[in-house]
């Protein structure tokens, strides 16, 4: 069985995951007469895979949800209750599923295991295995060559096998080398590596690192090794750009070392080939070396089992609708094959090849373009082959729920659960993206941290750089369950998103001392939860009576709730005149727990007596930062 998830935060909305809504004018609202008809859907549900539960088109459904105020695309999923509204609107009986179907061990064969590198499946038989093409993917700084080499490595081999032969960007493509095939994927960069990391997809089997040799280490060559390191994917460098006069390539090599990538030629491990993209020199050399290290690795799948995959690139082509780049991990993947790739299924109409020539099988490792499926998947989603409709429903309504309950619910990725897994024992590494303002600061910390006992867990810094916090470093931290420490840092505005769609834990510190307690403490299991403060609501004082020497403030509660016992400030002015709690809570002559927004109550503060008429009560509550 697929690991089990949480259920969702209670009162979160839908997450919008696609970023630009399909636009649809909101006509008025009609209640539709009910039809008489009765669906059963799961608690979660694509708002694509409603309308096909209902028998609708989306766009009545996208239209009924615009009509209940929220804009939603196809993929978007929406809960049981929003799915019930939207269903009544269109006069469509909707009942909750009585229980998850459960699937098969044929129909759900496999816990993926993110980040092991031969064995993909758990139910994978050993002896059925045979070797697979590496998976390549290209890393390194900015204009240091890689695209330049993707584009050399594929028409090297166009060339002396099939000239003139015709190719597409699919996303991915595969060459043949003395007989052996090996698959590049077409979109460079560690960014796009780990964004697939982070969605639990590793398909990447060895990084070659671009480093142009009259430019050196550069920041995002740094970045790049980080990344390939905390993905635990061997490196292959390729210095490139040595047809260039300015080129010097040991001081290429000696930067290397200096940032933990040690060549062969220096007693290290990571083979470096010199090439250029320009003149073609080396390439030869370097397919040959990936090949090598492939080799290390022992790449292996089952190619006689119903193929599972994972979707690498999609988009919706005007004239052949949805198109999927899917790159086959494991089995085959055959025309007519009925597919699931992340909650929408459909039969495999037709498969293409990088070459543009159509396909009818796509072994391990093969990426094809494959139509067929009714909607758009996302990159990063699982495509699995199942045998019929029901496993193909029951599988969308999982991938639905547990995109649902957030991919990332499970990952350790706070200092707060990692204090709580420390305390229970669980816990056994920290790791760290470590920022500093300057270089000085940057290796005080690192010193300092080094010396920090890691007796129950250790402590890894996975990538340490001078600068600010960048979007980088967030898919970096959400893909291996990091922590983003910042020193005298700020945070750009893509990584504050990514944070905030990702939850990964940002601290930021001013104060040295403070950074290395806090992380001794995560390591001790002594770290206090972080508090943080939830506005209830506001209450305006229109009124004052007294009771005794009790002042009893007559307000309409503004917006959000008035809460009995909860924390409440008075503000006149922009000031805060009283800090402390609600002590008692009328409405009419009645005690009341809480108030809503609209309706008048009478609050009395503890210890606090000279509210005046204009006062605003704001409510709130601290409350550890939730896990
Ligand atoms: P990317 O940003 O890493 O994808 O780099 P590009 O492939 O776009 O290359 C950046 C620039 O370097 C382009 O102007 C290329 O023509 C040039 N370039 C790439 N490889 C070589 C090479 O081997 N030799 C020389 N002289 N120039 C190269």
């Amino acid at each position: 069985m697929p690991p089990q998830r949480g259920p969702r935060p209670k009162g979160r909305r839908p997450q919008r995951r696609d970023p630009q809504p399909i636009p649809v004018a909101a006509p008025a609202v009609a209640v539709a007469e009910p039809t008489g008809a009765v669906v059963t859907i799961p608690k979660s549900i694509a708002v694509g895979e409603l309308a096909r539960a209902m028998d609708v088109s989306v766009v009545d459904v996208i239209r009924s949800l615009v009509n209940l105020g929220t804009m939603a695309s196809i993929n978007e999923i929406i809960d049981f209750e929003t799915a019930t509204l939207v269903a009544n609107e269109l006069g469509v009986e909707v009942r909750p599923e009585e229980e998850a179907p459960v699937l098969t061990e044929e129909e759900a064969p496999a816990t993926e295991t993110v980040g092991a590198k031969e064995i993909l499946w758990t139910d994978v038989d050993p002896a059925k295995l045979k070797e697979r093409p590496p998976v390549v993917t290209v890393l390194g700084h900015v204009d240091h060559g890689k695209t330049s080499l993707l584009d050399a490595i594929r028409s090297t081999n166009v060339t002396s096998r099939e000239a003139g032969g015709i190719t597409q960007h699919i996303g991915a493509y595969q060459i043949e080398h003395n007989g052996r095939k090996v698959t590049f994927l077409d979109t460079p960069g560690h960014e796009a590596f780990t964004a697939m990391r982070a969605r639990g997809a590793q398909v990447t089997d060895v990084a070659v690192l671009v480093v142009a040799a009259d430019d050196g280490v550069q920041p995002q060559t740094i970045e790049a090794i980080s990344h390939a390191k905390a993905a635990g994917v061997p490196i292959v460098v390729a210095l490139n750009k040595i047809d260039r006069p300015d080129s010097n390539t040991d001081q290429v090599k000696a930067q290397l070392a200096e940032h933990g990538v040690t060549i062969e030629e220096y007693g290290g491990d990571t083979p470096l080939v010199p090439v250029s993209a320009k003149t073609k020199q080396g390439i030869e050399d370097l397919v040959e070396t990936v090949l090598l290290v492939a080799d290390v690795a022992e790449l292996k799948a089952d190619p006689d089992r119903p193929a599972i995959g994972r979707v690498i690139e999609a988009h919706l082509d005007k004239g052949r609708g949805p198109v999927a780049t899917v790159l086959v991990q494991t089995g085959t993947l055959e025309r007519g094959d009925l597919v699931v790739a992340g909650t929408t299924f459909g039969k495999v109409r037709a498969m293409v090849d990088d070459k543009l020539k159509n396909v009818g099988r796509a072994e391990p490792s093969r990426p094809v373009e494959i139509l067929g499926l009714p909607e758009v998947p996302e990159a990063g989603d699982v495509l699995r082959v199942v045998p019929d409709e029901k496993a193909a429903r029951a599988l969308v309504a999982q991938n639905a729920r547990e995109r649902a309950a957030g991919m990332a619910a499970e990952r350790p990725a706070t200092l707060d659960e990692m204090f709580a897994q420390v305390k229970e024992g669980r816990a056994k590494e920290l790791k760290i993206v470590l920022k500093a303002d300057v270089q000085g600061s940057l290796e005080a910390i690192k010193s300092a941290l080094a010396k920090i006992p890691q007796d129950e867990v250790t402590l890894a810094v996975i990538h340490d750089a001078v600068g600010d916090i960048t979007e980088s470093d967030l898919t970096l931290a959400a893909a291996s369950g990091a922590v983003v420490v910042g020193f005298n840092t700020k945070m750009e505005a893509p990584a504050r998103r990514v944070a905030d769609s990702t939850k990964v834990d940002v601290r930021q510190y001013k104060v040295i001392y403070e950074l290395l307690e806090d992380v001794q403490k995560a390591l001790t299991g002594m770290l206090e939860p972080e508090m943080v403060e939830s506005t209830l609501g506001h209450a305006e004082v229109l009124q004052l009576f007294t009771a005794g020497k009790t002042t009893i403030a007559g307000c309409r509660v503004a917006d959000g709730v008035i809460r009995r016992g909860a924390q409440a400030r008075v503000l006149r002015g922009g000031q805060t005149v009283y800090d402390g709690k609600v002590g008692t809570l009328r409405r009419m002559k009645d005690d009341v727990r809480e108030v809503t927004v609209g309706l008048e109550c009478g609050i009395v503060l503890e210890n606090f007596n000279d509210e005046q008429v204009g006062d605003v009560v704001e409510c709130y509550v601290v409350q550890p930062k939730p896990r």
